[in-house]
């Protein structure tokens, strides 16, 4: 069979999610990377609780599978303790905005080296529908019957205003251009965030409203402030590359071109530690 990224685990996820068209994209966006001399080896991938953490199950990659809402501090430590790896990790908008807020911003403000794809499909689907920190407001879920009362957050303008240096929005049901963001963002050297519109056909299906409303831009923004203006203006929901600039990410600014994993004891000594804590 041709090595396309997947995994022999049977694929759960509901029939037309918005879940397929964001592992689609990030299968090419590794295969272009692969095709630029990117070694799959080279890769580490995380990701948080709900539905979109079973793209940890479903794609060939090496990585981590931790706690809900923790995933932005796990690949930061991963990317710390390698920084040769290029650590990406999936979360939910429950997971990102809700459970790991602090996480997510954090990493930001220091640039760490990481990426991050948010599948923001505005609902807690895994556990049958409650509302997130980006449901619209009047949603109606388990935990909202009456609608909820709560205005949703603006995830793109806050993660600007905590300093993240690659900021971007793609739509699960455009993936080519989805495809050619997580590349740009798998390549960025610092802290990248990919919030990816995707709809949840069983608890909150937004494709009529996407498909109608989306709209790429043209380019990244001058400044940061432009950026900001652009995420929060009314209308058409603006998708693309909206902010990159280069600083300095987190690991050199802390250790330089220290890499604790490589540098710290040869591999026959870290095999047989791995080796002790398995065995008890
Ligand atoms: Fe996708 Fe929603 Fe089904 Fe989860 S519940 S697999 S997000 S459609």
């Amino acid at each position: 069979m041709a090595d396309d990224l997947t995994t022999y685990c049977e694929n759960t996820w509901c029939p037309g999610c918005g879940n397929f068209g964001i592992f689609n994209s990030v299968k090419a966006a590794i295969k272009q990377l692969e095709g630029k001399g990117v070694r799959r080896s080279d890769l580490f991938m995380c990701a948080g609780i709900g539905c979109h953490g079973k793209i940890f199950d479903y794609l060939a990659v090496s990585g981590f599978y931790g706690l809900h809402g923790r995933s932005m501090s796990t690949a930061q430590g991963v990317k710390l303790a390698n920084p040769s790896l290029r650590v990406f990790t999936f979360c939910g908008d429950g997971d990102a905005y809700g459970e790991g807020l602090e996480h997510m911003l954090f990493a930001a403000k220091r640039n760490s080296g990481i990426a991050v794809v948010v599948h923001n499909n505005g609902v807690y689907g895994l556990t049958v529908g409650q509302f997130t920190p980006v449901s619209k407001r009047g949603f109606k879920g388990p935990s909202s019957p009456r609608g909820s009362v709560e205005e949703p957050l603006n995830p793109l303008a806050l993660i600007l205003e905590a300093g993240a240096t690659f900021v971007a929005r793609g739509y699960s049901g455009k993936p080519a251009h989805l495809t050619d963001l997580l590349v740009q963002a798998l390549s960025h050297d610092g802290f990248a965030y990919v919030d990816v519109l995707q709809p949840c056909v069983s608890f909150n299906d937004t494709y009529k409203l996407y498909n109608e409303s989306v709209e790429i831009v043209p380019g990244p923004a001058k400044s940061r402030e432009e950026a900001i203006a652009l995420v929060k203006r009314g209308g058409k929901i603006p998708i693309g590359l909206f902010w990159e600039e280069r600083k300095e990410p987190f690991h050199k600014a802390l250790m330089g071109d220290r890499n604790p994993v490589m540098n710290g004891q040869p591999r026959s000594e870290r095999i047989s530690k791995v080796k002790k804590l398995l065995e008890g």
